[in-house]
């Protein structure tokens, strides 16, 4: 029996309802490969922000560090801006532990028709550079209401960053057997992506077993629409990686069932998982929030865990689930969200 401590922050609105299904999901998948899960909740949310004044206690990420994986539910509520979630809680955790990949796996089920013709059975991941890149604090604004105002934003690129992004994209395409596309834009950022795009070729150099290739990020977005089924996975910067991975989201046609992970590959600190989606304050507290957005997140962080079996396990028992139903309403269907947890854990 191998034991993992978990800890369990569900945030605010849906998220206190998606996390507990996932739980119930690990514990069942957990008694089936022997496995314990023992999760610690923390109430950490924006509706603490707004009783306590701060997302989460001082000693917060000291607390998170005694466990193995973190599953995250959403953060927002109505009235608290969302720079308050991301600077309070979110960033401060992806920084600390260093998760410098955000996982993004998008599939096309069966039974979940996407807005696209052609879309059904596309199964890739993006692998999104999560520390530095577009998304930094450099830079600033000067000559503020003159004529003359202006703004900058600096993007920092260093070359540990992208090796590192670059090697784990690389070694999930070994693993998946498939493809690496790279995404650049070359042609306008004279100084940046040709860096990365030096850097990809230098580590796909090495790595003859996986074939790649780099496209530009306004045509890389057309053929994801185009022709999404091609793709397997797919290495981004900051921002490239951000937008691309909302759009294969929406191509996949649900945010409902949409996952992702915050993860350090090195595992020297706690990994995170999360849905896509938000705290979905429209339909919080009716019981009809989607878990399976959470749920496949759990088996990302079995997977991360070492567990691709158990993994692989929640992932068949949602693509039956998925093809047969039930399903949450906002899958055209009727069920509540135990409902849909119970009937996945009859099929696990
Ligand atoms: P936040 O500010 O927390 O990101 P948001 O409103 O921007 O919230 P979501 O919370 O993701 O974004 O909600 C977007 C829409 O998708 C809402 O209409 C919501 O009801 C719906 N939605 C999101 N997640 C789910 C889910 N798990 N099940 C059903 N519907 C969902
Ligand atoms: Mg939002």
């Amino acid at each position: 029996m191998t034991t993992y401590r978990i800890a369990c922050i569900p945030g605010d609105g849906i998220g206190t309802e998606v996390v507990p299904a996932a739980c119930e999901v690990l514990e069942a998948v957990g008694a089936a490969h022997d496995l314990e899960f023992r999760f610690t909740g923390f109430d950490w949310s924006c509706e603490r922000f707004t009783r306590e004044g701060a997302m989460m206690p001082p000693d917060g990420l000291d607390r998170l560090r005694e466990h193995d994986a973190i599953l995250l539910g959403a953060v927002g509520y109505p009235g608290v801006p969302d720079h308050v979630s991301l600077w309070g809680l979110l960033i401060p955790i992806r920084r600390a532990f260093d998760q410098y990949v955000n996982l993004r796996p998008v599939r096309v089920f069966e039974g979940v028709p996407g807005p696209l013709r052609d879309a059904s059975g596309t199964d890739l991941v993006i692998v999104r550079e999560n520390t530095e890149g577009e998304y930094s604090e450099v830079g600033g604004r000067m000559f503020s209401g003159t004529p003359d105002e202006f703004a900058v934003q600096e993007s920092v690129f260093s070359r540990r960053g992208i090796t590192r992004v670059v090697d784990y994209a690389l070694d999930l395409a070994d693993e998946r057997g498939r493809s690496l596309t790279s995404a650049t834009k070359s042609n306008g950022l004279i100084h940046t992506m040709p860096f990365w795009d030096e850097i990809v070729e230098e580590r796909c150099a090495e790595r003859p077993s996986v074939s790649w290739e780099s496209e530009h990020i306004d045509a890389l977005a057309a053929k994801l629409v185009l022709d999404s089924r091609k793709y397997d996975v797919i290495v981004a910067s900051n921002l490239f990686g951000d937008i691309l991975s909302d759009l294969a989201a929406g191509v996949a046609g649900s945010i409902g069932i949409a996952p992702s992970g915050n993860i350090d590959p090195e595992r020297r600190n706690p990994s995170m998982f999360e849905p896509v989606h938000g705290s979905a304050p429209d339909i919080a507290g009716q019981g009809i929030a989607n878990p399976l957005g959470t749920v496949w997140a759990a088996a990302l962080m079995l997977d991360h865990l070492g567990h691709d079996d158990a993994a692989s396990d929640v992932i068949r028992a949602m693509e039956r689930l998925l093809t047969d139903g039930p399903r949450t309403p906002d899958l055209g269907g009727g069920a509540t969200t135990t409902e849909v947890t119970r009937a996945l854990l009859d099929l696990l």
